[in-house]
């Protein structure tokens, strides 16, 4: 890597760090929780069930979670994905959203296997295998395999609670191409828009019509 891809890697990272800040909620085992979006959902305790749902069914795994993630924000991420992980500042970024079908259970159990798939990504980045144009089949059907192998001890564990037909995902590249084949100034401007309307979502005022404009909603577009 260069020295200027080294700085802006680094002045990514302060940023994000930035962002985090007065936005903590809670941790576990020391592994920080943010919330950024603020929607009033349940991330927090969802997370930390998840946490310590890992913690109790699988502690070698669990090891590796709390090596390798020291925060877990809920935060607007690339398009086409439902988290990203950053290795240099161990740190997951989830859109969080609730499933209405699933339980607080089944929810958790969803979330601990990404975490599971994303720590896998903080091993394979320890050992100097960093996703690439070349090798990221590779890498997602690595961390989808690990993911499915806690789901199943899961599975294992309570059958009716965790069932392994909703929570094996089967491995199909489809899923990662919407965020492969985006080029960087798409991704941005996408991030960017959803993250606005992510906001004005939170802010139900911001979507009423406007008093003065309230027979022509087409005029706030
Ligand atoms: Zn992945």
């Amino acid at each position: 890597m260069n020295i200027i891809a080294k700085l802006l890697d680094k002045s990514s990272d302060w940023g994000l760090l930035l962002a985090m800040k007065g936005a903590e909620v809670g941790q576990v085992d020391g592994i920080v929780l943010f919330d950024l979006r603020k929607r009033g959902d349940s991330f927090r305790p969802t997370m930390e069930r998840a946490l310590r749902m890992i913690r109790e069914h699988d502690p070698r795994r669990y090891a590796r979670v709390s090596k390798y993630i020291s925060r877990i924000t809920n935060s607007i991420v690339i398009p086409g994905l439902d988290a990203v992980y950053f290795f240099s500042i161990r740190t997951v970024h989830v859109e969080f959203r609730e499933l209405p079908l699933a339980g607080p259970e089944l929810l958790s159990a969803f979330y601990a296997c990404l975490l599971v798939h994303e720590s896998t990504h903080g091993v394979l980045n320890s050992r100097g295998i960093k996703s690439s144009k070349t090798n990221r089949v590779r890498v997602e059907r690595l961390c989808v395999s690990e993911q499915n192998r806690f789901a199943a001890r899961l599975s294992a564990a309570d059958p009716i609670r965790y069932p392994c037909e909703i929570l094996q995902l089967p491995f199909d590249e489809r899923h990662w191409h919407e965020a492969w084949n985006a080029g960087f100034l798409e991704r941005s401007s996408k991030l960017l828009w959803r993250t606005i309307t992510d906001k004005k979502l939170d802010q139900p005022e911001l979507l009423q019509p406007d008093k003065n404009h309230d027979q022509h909603p087409s005029q706030h577009c």
